[in-house]
This record gives C-alpha cells, structure tokens and sequence, in this order.
C-alpha cells in the first residue's frame, strides 16, 4: 500500500517549477464504477476529480462498503439520481497529498470519508455540528450539485461517490481512522457506524439502560455492537429464527422473535430505548408499548411505504415519543470512529472485487450478506 500511494502522490502532487515556485494542482483521473441509468447494470467508467485546493485533502480510495442508499440512488427509487452515477459513502483510504492549508491531514495517514463532504457551514446547525441537518445545502459524498467540480465540467455536474480509486474532499469533511482498526472493516462505520451510534448518544445510552435494536442488518448489527459497548442490556428483536445466535454472537444479551407475541408481551413497559433499523413499512406500536414512562423509540430505515400511523393512546399514556435521525456531525463521526477504536468495534464484512457490484446488490435485495459488503477497490487499479 505504500508503494501505490508514492506512485500515486507522482503525478498528484504539487510540483515545482523551474523558479521553485509550487505550480498549480492538476485535476486527478480517477476510475469507478458507475450506473448509466436506472435499469443498467452499474460498470466502469473514467473522469476527473478537481485539481485539488489549498484545504483539499487527495485520498487513494482502498475500500468502500456498501449501503442500500447506493442501491436506491443507482436505480433512481427515490426519484432524483443524475447520471451517470457513481455511488459509495463509507470509504477508506489514504492520503495521497495534502494543501498548504491542511491542518489535520498527513500524506500515508488512514482516513475515512461518509456520507457528505460539504454543507453551508453557516446556519445554527452547521454551527452546531450537525452539519447533516444544515438549513441551506448538504453537498452529499455522490449524486449533489458538486459546487466545485473540475473547471469546465458542465452546470450541475453531480458529485461522484467512492466506488472509484481517487477522491479529493475539503480536509473538513474528512476523517481519521484509528489505528488497530481493519480499515476494510472499519469503511461501514461511516455511515451505518454513525447512523446507530448518534441516536444511541443524542438518547443517553448508558449503563444500567435497556436498550433494544429492531432488525439484524447493516445498520442493526452496528446498533449492537455499540449499544452493547456503551454498557447497556441489549434485546435484539427480528422476525427470523436463524438469527438468533448470530445476534448473541455480536453482543445481544437476548434476542426476541418480534412474530412471538408472548415474547413481546414479557418485555412490555421495559425499555429506555429503542432503535429502529428496519427500512420496511410495519407495525410499530407493537414496539412502542414496550417502551418505560418517557421512553423513545427512533426511527434509522427509510421505508418506502409508509409505516401504519401509531396509536396515539400508546404515546400519551406514557409520555413516549417517536423520532427519527439521520446519520452524524462530522464532530460526532469523529468521535465514534474513536469510540470504534477504543473498543475494537468493526462491522463484520464480506469483500468484493468490484466487478462483483451488481451481483452483490442483488444478494443485498435478499438480505443475503453478513453484514456490509465492502468494496477492494485494488480491483479496480
Ligand atoms: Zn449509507
Ligand atoms: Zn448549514
């Protein structure tokens, strides 16, 4: 690997004129994978990323996971992908070259970017650090108005994601990945990594809380590994039999078949907190009545179809309540990638060459992966 980034950093680094003067960054040719249309398989496909700037951090991507954003955005299921589309936001890989205005950044050093990579940096919650609820815009990792694509790119040029062997990203919107994580394994902590562990932190968790995860996939095996690190007694709840001793294996202390209504029933008025990770439209007071006094339940999947509106008679009898979050500030996704590396969390992971993308988000649709696929973009170089 640090062959390949001393090659790389050759031809993308700042080079010196004869008079010694820095001469201007050139743009950085990258290959990808990308989708042409909704109903394409996704393949290769070439382009340019910006000449990187003075802040610019130019990372060699070595591996990116895969979420079923990437799969909804690739086949325009939610209506607004711009092609060609080159999706992936849990990418990790090194830093090829730095501007002379980064400060956090080294070339060689492991680092990490999600889903966004830049936002208005102005608005309260910009301030705030929840950059991922800015007012303005969001320019998200791939398919957003890329403000600052390569001059001459035509208006609206979309950003490109991390199936591709080169990014370059403001040293703001990056992260650094602690060392004695696999980094392949630590790619999904970017997105479903922060997706469980902000929820779990805005709500508490802590200690002496029962906390419980709805669904065993990306985002709900995250959920409880962390919950679990985080001190708290962990009921892990899925509709499948088989998944039992897998959820015990990543932390559950139990694990309750949520079709079993006398299972259910034992754990009602129980729980401090629940995260709820499944993206398909279901019942959801069958969950809210097993919440405490004040307890919440938060909302992490995106169904497509909306869930059956709750009972209101659930919420008010107890003072409960329903939320929903969306990701991390990048403050916080630093903070759990820190989190990770103290108690060794990864995501358990099955990798693939990227030759292998539309067959693996075909084995996504059927939940037939434990639990990210991660891409070894050295297939690709
Ligand atoms: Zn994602
Ligand atoms: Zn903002």
């Amino acid at each position: 690997m640090a062959t390949a980034v001393k090659a790389k950093g050759r031809s993308a680094g700042r080079k010196l004129s004869m008079s010694g003067a820095a001469a201007p960054a050139e743009p950085i040719p990258a290959r990808a994978y990308a989708a042409r249309s909704a109903t394409s398989p996704l393949g290769d496909f070439s382009f340019v990323r910006r000449a990187p700037g003075p802040k610019d951090v130019q990372i060699e991507v070595l591996y990116c996971g895969v979420c079923h954003s990437d799969l909804h955005t690739a086949r325009n299921e939610w209506k607004m992908t711009q092609y060609p589309c080159v999706p992936g936001h849990e990418i990790v890989g090194k830093v090829v070259s730095v501007g002379k205005k980064v400060k956090k950044f080294k070339p060689g050093q492991m680092v990490g970017v999600g889903c966004m990579v830049e936002s208005c940096r102005t608005c309260p919650n910009c301030r705030a650090g929840d950059e991922q609820y800015c007012d303005n815009e969001i320019t998200f990792t791939y398919n957003s108005i890329d403000h600052k694509a390569p001059a001459g790119s035509a208006p609206g040029t979309q950003t490109y994601g991390g199936y591709s062997t080169q990014m370059v990203v403001d040293e703001d919107f990056v992260l650094s990945i602690p060392k004695g994580l696999d980094p392949a394994a630590a790619a999904p902590l970017l997105c479903a990594g922060i997706t469980t562990y902000s929820p779990l932190r805005h709500w508490g968790v802590k200690k002496g809380m029962k906390v419980g995860i709805v669904g065993l996939g990306g985002l709900g095996h995250m959920g409880v590994k962390l919950a679990r690190a985080m001190g708290a007694k962990v009921v892990l709840f899925t509709t499948s039999a088989g998944k039992v001793a897998d959820g015990k294996r990543l932390g559950a202390h139990e694990v309750v078949i949520s079709k079993n209504a006398d299972e259910m029933a034992r754990h009602a008025n129980s729980f401090d907190f629940i995260l709820n990770t499944v993206a398909a439209s279901h019942n959801l007071d069958a969950y809210i009545a097993l919440l405490k006094r004040d307890g919440n339940m938060c909302l992490v999947g995106a169904p497509e179809h909306p869930h059956p509106s709750p009972t209101v008679f659930n919420l008010i009898f107890k003072r409960r309540s329903i939320a929903g979050s969306l990701i991390g500030g990048i403050r916080e996704t630093q903070e759990m990638l820190n989190f990770c590396g103290k108690h060794k969390i990864v995501s358990d992971i099955e990798m693939i060459p990227m030759q292998k993308i539309n067959e693996a988000y075909e084995r996504m649709l059927k939940s037939d992966v434990k639990y990210r696929f991660v891409i070894d973009l050295a297939s690709l170089k």
